[in-house]
């Protein structure tokens, strides 16, 4: 057990994001509200979809409102304020977080789950000709758009996407499930990533397993190579091959948002708050920081699993410094079950070394993510 932070009485506690590790805080605080504290959520959007069913929903077996945890009402039910903008950086001398539309909220406590960002800057012509898969909701007024095109186009409507990691690939047998249900003929959907198979990572026996899959499904897969331009309807590889495309869409794995280094908060190299056991910045105690922004002391793969097992920690942590009582040590788990939809009502299921997939798998999954995202609504 550490000590909670020195200072006066915490009041104000601010929660930057609405994040996996947050919806347990703000499910906490409904719970049992922190004596004498007064907080405030920051969020751009009222609701927080879950990106474990985004795939489902692309594919044409969810409706958004079934993936959506609304952010908003949660905070209201815990009586907690909330502020719908973003923090664009925090003033640590004076406290303070910066937020988009001009506000300013003061705290004496605040912690962070904003997630990742993708990173459009090292890539000429990403951010003006490509569609990033985050942020999520972005995306998701995007996406109607980009189907209507595929539709109208149709025979030959060229989609490219740059990521093979577990959400990419998700996504390009989720796209191309969607495309044949709708009947959009002879799309040709080209999977592009930095590795000799999808599903880096994972068991080798799985990434055969993808692999083949998305030959069945008709999904071109061009690996070891990674997009350097993206031009008008075309990608440039860097094997120095170009592929035509109507659309491309950017899931390139956890980026750092810049405005954490930026406020002076201790970051590891590649941005992500570096946090203590208990959650606290490794820089400044009375900022706490969980899910994909920070850099546990223990670290562990970006991944929602991670997020939502640092929740409650995390609500008890705040808890305990708004009390000034001592804090947990967060001793995250050292294998997180990854459950990867194929599209189809069917799932890959990888544990450690172990791995398995069938259409039980994708039930399986399906019922997980359905009580999570049920839970908090
Ligand atoms: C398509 C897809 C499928 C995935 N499937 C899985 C899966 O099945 N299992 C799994 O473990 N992982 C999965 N992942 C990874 C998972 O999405 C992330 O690891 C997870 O979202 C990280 O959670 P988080 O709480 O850190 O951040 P997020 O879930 O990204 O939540 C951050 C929240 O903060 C808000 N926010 C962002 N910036 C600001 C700001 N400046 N100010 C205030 N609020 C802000 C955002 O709007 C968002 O609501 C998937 C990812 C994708 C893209």
């Amino acid at each position: 057990m550490r000590p909670a932070p020195e200072g006066p009485a915490v009041k104000r506690l601010a929660l930057i994001g609405g994040g996996h590790a947050h919806v347990h805080v703000l499910d906490a605080f409904a719970r049992q509200p922190f004596p004498d504290t007064e907080v405030t959520l920051i969020s751009p959007y009222p609701r927080q979809i879950y990106s474990g069913m985004l795939p489902g929903w692309i594919a044409g077996h969810y409706s958004i409102e079934q993936c959506a945890i609304p952010i908003d009402l949660l905070a209201r039910r815990a009586g907690i304020r909330f502020v719908q903008t973003a923090c664009t950086d925090i003033d640590l001398e004076s406290k303070q977080v910066r937020c988009a539309n001009g506000q300013l909220i003061p705290f004496d406590l605040v912690s962070i789950d904003s997630g990742p960002t993708v990173n459009l800057d090292h890539t000429p012509g990403a951010s003006l000709r490509a569609l990033p898969i985050r942020p999520i909701e972005e995306f998701v007024t995007e996406w109607p758009d980009l189907l209507q095109r595929a539709r109208l186009q149709t025979p030959g409507f060229r989609q490219a996407i740059i990521g093979d990691g577990a959400a990419g690939t998700e996504l390009a047998f989720a796209i191309a499930h969607r495309f044949s249900r709708e009947k959009i003929v002879h799309a040709r959907i080209t999977l592009i990533g930095g590795n000799d198979r999808p599903l880096s990572g994972l068991p080798a026996g799985l990434r055969n397993e993808a692999l083949s899959l998305l030959k069945q499904r008709g999904i071109e897969y061009l690996p070891n190579r990674r997009a350097i331009e993206f031009l008008p309807e075309a990608v440039y590889l860097s094997d120095d091959t170009k592929i035509a495309c109507d659309a491309s869409l950017i899931v390139t794995g956890a980026a750092a948002p810049a405005w954490p280094s930026r406020s002076g908060l201790a970051c590891d190299s590649d941005g992500f708050i570096r946090v203590t056991s208990t959650l606290q910045s490794g820089s400044h105690p009375w900022v706490f920081a969980a899910g994909d922004v920070a850099a546990y002391a223990d670290p562990r793969p970006k991944s929602g699993v991670f997020a939502v097992r640092a929740g409650p920690v995390l609500a008890n942590n705040l808890r305990a410094a708004c009390a000034g009582t001592a804090l947990q040590i967060w001793s995250p788990q050292v294998r997180a079950l990854y459950l990867i939809s194929t599209g189809k009502r069917h799932a890959l299921a990888a544990w450690g070394p172990l791995s398995t997939s069938g259409n039980w798998v994708w039930r399986w999954k399906d019922r997980i993510d359905h009580r999570f995202v049920q839970r908090f609504s």
